[in-house]
């Protein structure tokens, strides 16, 4: 039977509900208070973008959250969604001293959530303008996912001229489009795109580069380049029945919660998810949430070999989503030309090598398989637009880490595409160290990542702005030990 929704309106706005909600200023002040305020914090060094954590809580605390959030946004142009989005239990709150006191770790995401919206619900606008006096270099963004804004709103503080250009109809990348819906709305990536036009960004949407425009074009316009494209659709099975029209790209159908009002988007009475990563975890719940009676996930190994997060699964079994282990699929199984089925066949660990255990073989009744076994790198795409780009064994493009620089030496990287796919607020963190890299290219300066501040005995209160590499942290603090 084709899919259709399952559930009212109001039904589908209370299961969409935000996960973590905002806190309220009484609880804001009691949870900031919490905070030692540590010199050598553990939670900047854990945070990609180098948050002057402390710095910011000490001024929620002390009735200042415009203060915080100027400390938020000057550190990471996407910290109202990173506040959402971070796996902060891996993060910053992961690094938290109070949790080694068997103490809460202090709820550093939502505490940047109540700065954050601070003020965006007030208009506030508390970021330093560019200079005014432009340094006459022009640089293209390709992409305007975490990556390609985070690496822009970085190259416009530096006074240089950034035009992104982004293939989709709205900027924000997976931000905008990929994220579950109970953690984050696509409004509040939005807000974060016009506030990186507000540091005087050109953003050309609509405009597939390699299609619209070619990297010759640009090369003829602009004197550097950043590859922010992040990765492709999701991998394909290659078992019989996977052109059916029920089996769908997570990707496709996470981003139908997006760009579709909830109560018309299609689901399966019973989801099978193929994979065991976020994205698995994300469909399976979101699922659930759409009305499916039952959703479970395909794996062909054990539970402890699950890639996604500990705290993601937890949610998922939460949400009453099911789980069938050691089992892969061989056959998305048809009625009348929809999907009816997956035949799935037991697996087993023979001399360290997945195979099938013949004669295993079962069906699980569904209507609609979404498949969850990874995105695809961007090789043909990245291979098409720079013939002599490197691209590693890993398929993605080789670069310097401390600056992003690829092979070609004006055109850097970031994000997804550079790292194989992780964290929004590494695509952020990476695209900031690119536009560090871009500057000194430019300017025929050595890069200088930006500098976290505690690290290097700044004032408590000092306002964080980036990514300090070990080595070069070690390097400075001999250097200042040594004045
Ligand atoms: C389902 C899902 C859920 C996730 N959930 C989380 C989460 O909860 N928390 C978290 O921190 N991370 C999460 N992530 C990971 C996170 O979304 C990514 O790491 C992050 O978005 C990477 O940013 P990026 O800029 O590199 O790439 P993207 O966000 O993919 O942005 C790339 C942009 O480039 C554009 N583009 C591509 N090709 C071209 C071209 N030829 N011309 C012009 N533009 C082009 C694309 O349209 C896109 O807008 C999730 C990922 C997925 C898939
Ligand atoms: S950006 Fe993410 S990791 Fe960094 S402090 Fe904020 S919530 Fe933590």
């Amino acid at each position: 039977m084709p899919l259709s929704p399952l559930l009212p309106a109001d039904a589908l706005a209370a299961n969409f509900t935000d996960l973590k909600p905002p806190l309220r200023p009484q609880e804001a002040f009691v949870e900031a208070s919490r905070c030692l305020y540590c010199f050598d914090a553990p939670c900047i060094m854990a945070c990609p973008t180098g948050i002057d954590i402390p710095a910011f809580i000490k001024k929620i605390a002390f009735g200042n959250p415009a203060g915080a959030a100027k400390t938020i946004l000057t550190a990471n142009i996407l910290g109202a969604s990173c506040a959402r989005v971070c796996p902060t239990e891996v993060l910053c709150e992961g690094a938290c001293v109070l949790d080694d006191r068997d103490e809460q770790p202090i709820m550093i995401g939502r505490l940047q959530r109540y700065a954050t919206d601070y003020v965006t619900e007030r208009g506030l606008n508390v970021l330093p303008q560019p200079p005014a006096k432009k340094s006459g270099q022009k640089i293209a963004v390709i992409g305007a996912g975490p990556a390609g804004l985070g690496c822009a709103a970085e190259l416009a503080q530096l006074g240089h001229s950034v035009t992104i250009l982004e293939r989709q109809k709205q900027a924000g990348g997976l931000n905008t489009y990929g994220i579950a819906y109970y953690k984050m709305k696509p409004q509040v990536s939005l807000a974060e795109v016009k506030l990186v036009q507000s540091l005087g960004v050109e953003l050309r949407t609509g405009v597939a580069v390699g299609q619209h425009v070619t990297i010759a074009e640009l090369e003829k316009e602009y004197d550097a380049l950043f590859v922010g494209v992040g990765l492709g659709a999701a991998t394909r099975l290659h078992i019989p029945g996977e052109e059916l029209p029920e089996v769908v790209d997570a990707l496709e159908f996470i981003s139908r919660i997006h760009t579709d009002p909830l109560h018309t988007v299609p689901v399966g009475h019973r989801v099978a998810v193929i994979g065991a990563g976020n994205t698995a975890i994300d469909a399976v719940t979101q699922s659930k949430r759409l009305g499916a009676e039952r959703a479970f996930i395909v794996y062909r190994r054990a539970e402890g070999d699950m890639s996604a997060y500990d705290f993601e699964y937890e949610h998922a079994k939460h949400d009453g989503a099911q789980f069938v282990f050691h089992a892969m699929p061989v056959e998305v199984v048809a009625t009348n030309g929809h999907v009816s089925g997956l035949k799935l066949v037991r697996t087993q660990l023979v001399k360290g090598k997945l195979s099938p255990v013949p004669g295993t073989e079962w069906i699980e009744p569904c209507d609609l398989v979404l498949k969850a076994v990874g995105q695809e790198k961007q090789v043909k795409l990245l291979r098409g637009l720079f013939p002599e780009l490197v691209v590693d064994e890993r398929g993605v493009i080789a670069h310097d880490p401390l600056t992003g620089q690829t092979n070609l030496p004006h055109v850097f990287v970031g994000g997804d595409c550079g790292n194989g796919g992780r964290e929004v607020v590494n695509a952020v963190g990476e695209g900031k160290k690119a536009a560090h890299g871009i500057h000194a290219f430019l300017t025929s300066q050595t890069a200088e990542p930006p500098v976290q501040p505690s690290r290097l005995g700044a004032k408590q209160g000092a306002t964080g702005s980036g990514l300090l590499h070990p080595i070069r942290a070690q390097e400075l603090e001999a250097a200042l030990k040594a004045k």
